[in-house]
């Protein structure tokens, strides 16, 4: 084990937030686990972004149970999707965008700078954009399919949405869920990220997003009173997401 004086000087000594601060962070979580949806205050943690505990901004600070703050620091949680979690707190959308961007044409662009006062020319620069921007593609995967794909991001949403709607049955305080959250529980179930499933499961992945739509509070409620929970894909596919 490492000694105090060994710990490199960046990693600073933890400093707990205040209760106030405490207070915002389950807040903005609606006080709820965000990547299992565990609702609940008593069972939340306060998990440090960057790795480091003196780090305690709130920017830097995510609510989290305490099982999946295990199973963070057992890599099954990637620091990628922790920040991506976070990121749809504060911002309310993802990162980057969902859909497949087209490959870039070329990898140089010309601009226009100004060399001088008033004197405009021409500048061949770089466009890093397909090297690191562009989502990766794998063959046999639902990403190739973008109507299968953009199906699969309106169940989850749907299913984010109507397990956040568990608030109006019960629940003690009002819970937000984002899809990131639904994503992560996607990846855990099936073993990949929605986009990267084989087209294959595709299927099997849609009826079990849909059993869980109608397995939550507001979606009991409607099947009992004869209402749909979602679009069927046909349906989908010729209506768009317009509900
Ligand atoms: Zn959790």
């Amino acid at each position: 084990m490492d000694e105090a004086a060994d710990q490199p000087q960046t990693k600073g000594k933890r400093k707990p937030p205040g209760r106030s601060q405490e207070r915002r962070i389950w807040d903005e979580s609606g006080s709820r686990c965000q990547f299992c949806g565990a609702a609940g205050i008593a069972g939340l943690q306060i998990h440090h972004l960057d790795e480091n505990p003196a780090n305690t901004i709130d920017s830097n600070l995510l609510a989290i149970c305490g099982g999946c703050h295990e199973r963070y620091k057992h890599g099954v949680i990637s620091r990628n999707e922790a920040f991506r979690v976070k990121y749809y707190l504060t911002e309310g959308k993802p990162p980057f965008p969902l859909i497949a961007a087209p490959a870039p044409q070329s990898r140089k662009t010309t601009i226009k700078v100004e060399v001088n006062k008033g004197q405009v020319a021409d500048k061949i620069v770089n466009n890093h954009y397909g090297q690191k921007g562009a989502p990766i593609i794998l063959p046999g995967t639902v990403a190739e399919d973008a109507d299968r794909y953009n199906y699969l991001e309106y169940l989850m949403e749907r299913l984010a949405e109507f397990r956040g709607a568990g608030a109006s049955f019960g629940q003690k305080r009002q819970g937000k869920i984002h899809v990131g959250v639904i994503r992560s529980m996607v990846k855990n179930d099936w073993g990949a990220l929605p986009k990267n499933l084989k087209l294959g499961v595709w299927q099997s992945v849609v009826d079990d997003l849909k059993a869980k739509i109608r397995n939550t509070a507001l979606g009991r409620v409607r099947t009992s009173q004869g209402k749909g929970c979602y679009h069927s894909f046909e349906e989908h596919v010729s209506k768009g997401s317009a509900e």
